[in-house]
């Protein structure tokens, strides 16, 4: 039986403590991305993420990928990423959970469009399934580098969205970015009440660019160095705004006011480097 960390909890463990939990099973999805399903589960909102704490290394966000399981799937870059990767089934993994803001769907939207690229694909899977909830039909933008890249297509094959994937290289789907597609879908007359992104910042600043120009809602999923979560260290100033308080998730207008959004980021020293 799975074990439920339910809100009020999980709330008064964001503020006090940490929960743990059991991984309960680890898919490899592509050379460098796991998911992780835990055996619990939280009431988190797409959008939301979690602060995954291995003891003796490090703690660091993770977006909820679904919230009943537990679900993470996570790239594998430096040692923290490592360090999960080398997890399996019946490890401990402890965590703080739901935190930050969530991805709205407007009253009354009836079509979007999802842009993700990497571990945002995954993500953005769990938007989907809430919006295919409300009856609202969300088409899946799927930008990677090389065919390898892609994960999620067929989950999301699975809950009947329409996915298209670009490649830069054209070893999968379209050849070309992923804000490319959009334009493509955008110019074969295809309209959506609100773009949402989860992904590398430059194509989200691109997609913000697009939305702009068309007069479409757009919400991004923002990115940066966090030491806590929740907004007490300040590691996640995006210039203007700590991105665990005023995010992840900010719309094109709000992250177009941050002062880093589309320039540069922060590491650990609160460094400046430049996208
Ligand atoms: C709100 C939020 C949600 C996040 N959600 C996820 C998630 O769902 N899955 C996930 O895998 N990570 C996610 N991250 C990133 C994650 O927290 C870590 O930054 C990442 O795991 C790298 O940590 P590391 O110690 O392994 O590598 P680091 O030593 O921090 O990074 C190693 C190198 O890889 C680069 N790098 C960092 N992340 C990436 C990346 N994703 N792709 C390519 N290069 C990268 C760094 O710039 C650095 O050069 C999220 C971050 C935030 C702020």
């Amino acid at each position: 039986m799975r074990r439920w960390v339910g809100i009020m909890e999980a709330q008064e463990r964001t503020r006090f403590g940490y929960a743990t939990a059991k991984i309960a099973e680890v898919r490899q999805e592509n050379y460098r991305v796991k998911t992780f399903v835990l055996d619990c589960g939280v009431e988190a909102r797409p959008g939301q993420f979690a602060m995954v704490w291995i003891p003796g290394m490090d703690e660091k966000p993770m977006c909820i990928v679904n919230d009943d399981p537990l679900t993470f799937s996570v790239a594998k870059v430096g040692p923290f990423s490592s360090k999960l990767h080398g997890l399996g089934a019946g490890d401990k993994i402890s965590f703080r959970a739901p935190l930050g803001n969530s991805f709205a769907i407007p009253t009354g939207a009836k079509k979007i469009i999802l842009v993700g690229g990497g571990y945002g694909v995954a993500a953005l899977h769990f938007l989907a399934r809430v919006a295919k909830g409300k009856g609202v039909e969300p088409v899946m933008v799927v930008g990677a580098r090389k065919r390898d890249d892609v994960i999620f297509e067929g989950d999301f094959a699975k809950l009947g969205v329409k996915t298209v994937v670009a490649t830069d290289d054209g070893s999968g789907g379209v050849k070309g970015t992923a804000i490319d597609a959009v334009r493509q879908l955008l110019d074969a007359g295809e309209k959506f009440d609100c773009a949402y992104a989860c992904g590398p910042e430059m194509m989200m600043h691109a997609l913000a660019a697009v939305a702009q120009k068309e007069d479409m809602a757009c919400q991004l999923s923002l990115e940066r160095f966090m030491g806590c979560g929740i907004g007490i260290c300040g590691k996640c100033d995006a210039g203007g705004g700590l991105v665990c308080q005023g995010g992840p998730v900010y719309n094109s207008r709000a992250a177009f006011k941050l002062e880093e959004f589309g320039i540069c980021h922060r590491d650990t020293m609160g460094n400046k480097i430049r996208w």
